[in-house]
């Protein structure tokens, strides 16, 4: 689930929202202190309802990759090749996600990644592209 168009319902409008003004949220406990992603109504290391959105910082390192070459599906088939990549949020969470911007002869593992967002479908998608510091 890289970047296809998202599903977008009450629980998690407040991110796509977010998302469209260019910033990431992610979800923290309160009861435990953690932060985790993809958004889930409950915490996924203690089972608290007390979750709230937290802005995240955005930012993040490279986990690893897959550059896809092929696929049939809309809206990737205008699309390939695109780097599906996972990548760990500077607050812990491991993020699926797409990295733009970047040749594929110059990714790294741990390389430093900042969000950026990709408007389409009426929903901005959040990506990663090269962190230029
Ligand atoms: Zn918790």
């Amino acid at each position: 689930m890289t970047a296809a168009t998202p599903e977008v319902d009450a629980f998690t409008r407040p991110y796509w929202d977010a998302a469209a003004e260019g910033r990431l949220l992610i979800r923290h406990c309160t009861a435990c202190d953690r932060v985790h992603h993809y958004p889930r109504e409950f915490c996924p290391y203690c089972w608290s309802e007390d979750v709230t959105w937290r802005p995240a910082s955005g930012r993040a390192t490279l986990y690893t990759w897959s550059v896809v070459h092929r696929n049939d599906l809309p809206p990737f088939g205008d699309r390939v090749p695109y780097v599906a990549a996972v990548v760990d949020l500077a607050e812990g969470p491991r993020m699926m996600t797409e990295v733009v911007g970047c040749p594929e002869a110059e990714l790294r593992i741990e390389m430093e990644l900042c969000v950026a967002f990709r408007a389409g479908d009426g929903v901005s998608v959040p990506v990663f592209r090269p962190d230029p510091r």
